[in-house]
């Protein structure tokens, strides 16, 4: 495939591994190039089909009000189809976000930023006012928010079982797996529950830094690698998360390093807690999960 150029300023796009979908990033000024049903994949906070309904609703108040959404940027040529010209289209009813629209691809490419506001006018106009999902890229990286509800799902470790409760899951995703088998987990944690992911048999790391081999179970096949990687930035980035033990609510969570991803868990809490995904101490455990992320590239 081509590499494709930025329709906002030509720098060169390149695609991110994320796990679900691959989105093309602008390496110069972070806008995003969707391809046809990714956006439905990054709209949270309400369910169904984003985009149709966006063009959809563009072609209704066009014809019936002679309204075309209006954009301060000029008109941009699709960067998968060569240039082909773009349509200003506007997200479901909210005149305010403008998504530039390839009729020939049925792509879209959104500036840096709109995933964001976007989640947040969908979360506005969904129902419940409930945001349950968060999806963004940061610094490059993927960032994913979940809240299960109910207690016997994923993540594996809530076991209640007959009892509603609400976990909340924050991942910031590795653009490439690392495939070392790594699992960095609190010290504290029962090993059982270890043993119930499957990591018996694989050697305990110790990297050397009595701070963090106190306070973290390390487990990977590779040894030096391992420790490479968890260079005294990292390990400082970790330690300052566990310490400051930034929260959603009452009781902070562990923190984890996989193969693929830094996560933060919390909860289970009792009952259905209601998380906002823009909320300070989401921004702040967003961050720094971001911060450990960053510092093992
Ligand atoms: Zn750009
Ligand atoms: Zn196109």
């Amino acid at each position: 495939m081509n590499t494709m150029k930025c329709p906002n300023c030509s720098a060169t796009m390149s695609p991110s591994d994320d796990p679900d979908v691959t989105v093309d990033v602008c390496t110069g000024c972070g806008g995003r190039f969707f391809d046809k049903g990714e956006l439905n994949e990054f709209a949270t906070g309400v369910a169904g089909d984003v985009e149709g309904r966006s063009l959809i609703w563009t072609d209704v108040v066009h014809t019936l009000e002679h309204v075309v959404p209006v954009d301060k940027l000029p008109q941009r040529g699709c960067p998968r189809c060569d240039g082909e010209p773009m349509k200003k289209v506007g997200l479901v009813t909210f005149v305010g976000i403008v998504f530039d629209f390839c009729p020939k691809c049925e792509g879209f490419f959104l500036d840096v930023g709109e995933v964001k506001s976007m989640n947040r006018k969908l979360k506005e106009y969904s129902g419940d006012g409930l945001g349950d999902e968060y999806r963004d890229h940061h610094q490059g990286l993927l960032v994913r928010g979940n809240m299960y509800f109910g207690g016997t799902t994923a993540p594996p470790f809530v076991f209640q079982r007959g009892i509603a409760t609400t976990t909340i899951e924050t991942k910031v995703y590795f653009n490439r797996p690392l495939d070392l088998g790594l699992h960095v987990y609190p010290e504290r944690w029962p090993a059982k529950l270890a043993k119930a992911f499957g990591l018996f048999g694989k050697q305990d790391i110790v990297t050397g830094d009595a701070e963090f081999d106190a306070a973290f179970i390390i487990q990977g096949n590779d040894g030096e690698k391992v420790k490479k990687l968890l260079s005294p930035e990292v390990r400082k980035a970790a330690l300052r998360f566990v310490s400051t033990a930034p929260q959603f609510f009452s009781h902070p969570g562990p923190l984890q390093i996989f193969d693929y991803c830094v996560c933060y868990t919390e909860g289970p809490y009792s009952g259905k807690a209601d998380i906002d995904w823009q909320s300070p101490a989401a921004a702040t455990i967003i961050d720094d999960l971001v911060s450990i992320a960053t510092a093992m590239k």
